[in-house]
């Protein structure tokens, strides 16, 4: 391929991170058209092109170096490096910058009358979570042996339906476990969104215009505070 003109940043389409990214990239001064319900957004003002895809798709394109930048939740980014390392394939990344949007927690919640002691008691339950990686990492170093559960959405309603003894999902104030009879009883992760580079090489050009973006990402988010 023909050395790229423009920049690719992915970020999510419709999700909890997608006004922030956008938000955060018009803060440093990017103009872009999102009205239409396309795939690519070309910014009118910088050689960039925005990519808006699922989050899980983000790390993917980051690390096959198919984009040159993410801006994706630092939990879907471990679970697909997880992954990659298992199948042996390419999960070269940098985090350029921790962003301050996006906070959230991963969590092992059960039913509010289940008698939680610690992890020694979900042994040989089910579990169901969307970051089945990230899961069996904590439960393996506590050596407790459990069945997962893979449900990309509507995890907090698992053991609701009897599909699960437990589940394991992302949480920010609590309000959606306890408006479905759980209790969060262990925090195994931490995340936050993060803005993630591919090992593409950039030209000067493009160096510099990341440069100029990173001083005013770092602008915005010191104003913030
Ligand atoms: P997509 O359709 O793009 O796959 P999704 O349903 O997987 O979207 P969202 O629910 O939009 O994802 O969440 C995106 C990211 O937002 C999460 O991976 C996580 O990093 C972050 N996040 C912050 N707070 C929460 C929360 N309370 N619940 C879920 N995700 C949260
Ligand atoms: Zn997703």
């Amino acid at each position: 391929m023909t050395e790229q003109k423009r920049l690719r940043i992915a970020i999510q389409k419709s999700g909890r991170l997608s006004d922030d990214s956008q938000a955060l990239l018009k803060s440093c001064g990017m103009k872009i058209n999102l009205r239409q319900q396309r795939l690519i957004a070309h910014s009118e003002n910088m050689p960039v092109d925005l990519l808006r895809v699922r989050d899980d798709d983000i790390p993917g394109l980051v690390m096959d170096g198919v984009v040159d930048f993410g801006i994706v939740g630092e939990n879907v980014l471990e679970e697909e490096t997880m992954l990659r390392t298992a199948q042996n394939e390419p999960t070269d990344c940098d985090i350029l910058k921790r962003l301050d949007f996006g906070d959230c927690r991963f969590s092992l919640a059960v039913a509010e009358e289940f008698d939680y002691t610690g992890p020694q008691c979900l042994a040989n339950k089910r579990i169901a979570t969307s970051y089945p990686g990230i899961l069996k990492r904590y439960l393996d170093e506590q050596g407790v042996p459990f069945s997962t559960c893979m449900l990309a959405g509507s995890v907090e309603v698992a053991t609701r339906a009897g599909l699960a003894d437990a589940i394991c999902d992302l949480v920010s104030t609590g309000a959606t476990l306890e408006a479905n009879g759980l209790k969060e009883v262990e925090v195994i992760y931490r995340s936050q969104a993060v803005l993630i580079k591919s090992k593409n090489k950039l030209s000067d050009e493009h160096q510099e215009l990341l440069d100029r973006l990173l001083m005013r990402m770092q602008g915005t988010m010191e104003a913030k505070e």
